[in-house]
């Protein structure tokens, strides 16, 4: 009972070698090949709720297929699930650190050696990534959130104030007073399980409200927590309409923080919904958000043309541009973009855009018809725009799905809006700059957009390097060098950015894990104090 488990620095989840393991391939082609319509219900207390009010999820790459159907839950139920997670607070709280981190550890499990094949079919077919793509965010990433952040956790628990002789002193790390509202995006399977379960690990109970685009691998997670002793209503599951779960969630005065990643405008208006209803709050909410970018690619006259190239390509175009670290400005200098430009040319044309379930498929099909339509719109606009050239790519078709070719424009104006707003898909703008103007070079990247998520600088000069990293102190929270900015790994790259990015909370680490709990300090002296009179000399 009283045992103090020590856990390990665990090592990366490796990922799974497809080529090398036949068994594991023909799981993996049975669940993508599934006909299987799954009916996802939300999950309060451990009741799943079958509302009848349907969402369907479809491939985005073959919009025939119907993969499953959402049952939204309405706002009662909503309400009903807050209360409900509330119920389960104390005794969760009051579990010993080692129990709650060993549920997460057994779904880390789960995950690796029993349904990773499940869950990365779901994410391929779901969210239309390749298997290059969703193995190593269903499986590899998930995997390592989960035991990253029981070793994080067990480092913030170490640490204690100072014991003096007398008296004892301790640091007890309580969960937050209330409920969290955990709010995932679409683009990583990952992302939604880290939401919900950071929280829970320290305490928590939380809200779990996933983006209906990935709702069916998301789900899946859910039920792998349950498998793994999950308790009712720790985490509750709950589909809801987005809008009207916010509501529901933001004027109940048990509300203690909000985990977000999504895009900075829905959290810019969860912030505000927030500050509005301030005053019926107990405690004054802790507020987590990672949002977007315009993730920035700077050469320098002394970089290798043929590393920019690749770090272009696929830092721009691995999961059609849909991750927030995606490559979408690049400044190359006029020495280097001849080479760089026939480079991007000649290999663009070679990735094959279309169906994620086969081998050769470098990139499937954007999110929904919505996004579709904005990128297809974008780039129309620039095909018209005197300032701006489509340099390679620009296509963009609906059948069978929702694809984009990966498209490079180059702009004359470095303040283009094309180099300044998040677009979300596989478009990548370029700006050409004269190779001795680097230090203005480097106030354009500062300079011309909101966000500062994550940013390369491909380098060799040391002195100008130096230089880049100075100027761009700020416009990045995480910055690669030599190298593409996107593919961080839990443990190696903390990641989050700041600015309109995002309050930089460094998913996966300590610093996350720190905003949810509120530490209360005890000293406790070991004999009665002697009299009020001061007796010193
Ligand atoms: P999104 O903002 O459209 O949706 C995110 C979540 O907010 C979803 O669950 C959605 O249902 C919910 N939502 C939508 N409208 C809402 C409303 N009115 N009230 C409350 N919730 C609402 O984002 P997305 O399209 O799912 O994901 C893409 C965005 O996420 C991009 O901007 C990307 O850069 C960002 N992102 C950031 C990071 C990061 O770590 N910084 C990681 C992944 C994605």
């Amino acid at each position: 009972m009283n045992a103090l488990p020590q856990f390990p620095r665990p090592a990366n989840e490796p990922e799974f070698n497809y080529q090398a393991d036949p068994q594991g391939r023909a799981e993996l082609e049975r669940h993508l090949r599934s006909t299987e319509v799954v009916e996802i219900p939300a999950v309060i207390g451990g009741q799943k709720i079958f509302s009848g009010d349907i969402e369907e999820v479809r491939a985005p790459h073959d919009t025939s297929r119907l993969l499953a159907r959402i049952h939204r839950p309405n706002e009662q139920q909503v309400r009903g699930a807050i209360k409900n997670s509330l119920a389960a607070a104390r005794e969760w709280a009051a579990l010993p650190f080692d129990k709650r981190a060993t549920v997460f550890l057994r779904a880390a499990e789960i995950v690796a050696e029993v349904r990773r094949h499940e869950i990365t079919a779901a994410t391929m077919l779901g969210q239309s990534k390749t298997l290059d793509q969703a193995e190593p965010d269903a499986a590899g990433e998930l995997i390592d959130f989960m035991r990253f952040n029981v070793y994080e956790a067990q480092k913030v628990h170490a640490n204690q104030p100072l014991t003096v002789p007398g008296a004892m002193n301790r640091t007890d790390w309580r969960p937050l007073e209330g409920f969290v509202y955990s709010v995932s995006p679409f683009n990583f399977t990952a992302i939604g399980a880290n939401l919900s379960c950071a929280p829970a690990l320290m305490g928590n109970v939380c809200l779990w409200k996933p983006s209906q685009k990935s709702a069916l691998a998301n789900y899946r997670f859910f039920e792998i927590l349950e498998q793994a002793g999950l308790p009712p209503g720790v985490i509750n599951f709950v589909p809801a309409d987005p809008a009207m779960a916010t509501r529901a969630v933001l004027e109940s005065p048990d509300f203690a923080g909000l985990h977000f990643t999504g895009s900075s405008q829905i959290f810019r208006s969860l912030w505000r919904s927030i500050g509005e209803n301030v005053d019926r709050y107990r405690s004054l909410p802790r507020i987590v958000g990672e949002t977007g970018g315009k993730d920035f690619v700077l050469a320098h006259p002394s970089a290798d043309a043929a590393a920019v190239t690749t770090a272009l390509i696929r830092g721009a175009f691995e999961y059609q541009g849909q991750k927030c670290s995606a490559a979408s400005r690049a400044y190359i200098p006029r020495s280097l973009w001849p080479a760089v430009k026939s480079g991007l040319q000649q290999q663009l044309p070679d990735l094959r855009v279309g169906d994620v379930a086969q081998r050769e498929t470098f990139m499937g099909a954007v999110i929904d018809g919505a996004s579709h339509g904005r990128l297809a719109a974008r780039i129309q606009k620039a095909r018209e725009d005197s300032q701006a050239s489509i340099v390679s790519g620009g296509r963009t078709w609906t059948e069978p799905g929702w694809f984009v070719e990966p498209t490079v424009i180059e702009v004359s104006d470095p303040r283009h809006a094309l180099m300044r707003d998040e677009l979300f898909g596989p478009v990548l703008t370029v700006f050409v700059y004269e190779d001795n103007a680097w230090a203005d070079t480097l106030g354009l990247v500062d300079g011309t957009s909101d966000y500062a998520l994550t940013g390369s600088i491909f380098c060799v000069d040391r002195q100008a390097l130096l230089q880049a990293e100075t100027a761009l102190v700020n416009a990045a929270g995480n910055l690669y060098i030599n190298t593409k900015p996107t593919g961080a790994v839990v443990g190696q790259q903390p990641f989050g950015g700041a600015r309109a990015s995002g309050t930089n909370d460094k998913a996966g680490s300590w610093m996350n894990l720190l905003r949810w709990t509120s530490p209360r300090v005890i000293k406790e002296s070991y004999l009665a104090q002697g009299p009020w009179q001061f007796t010193g000399a």
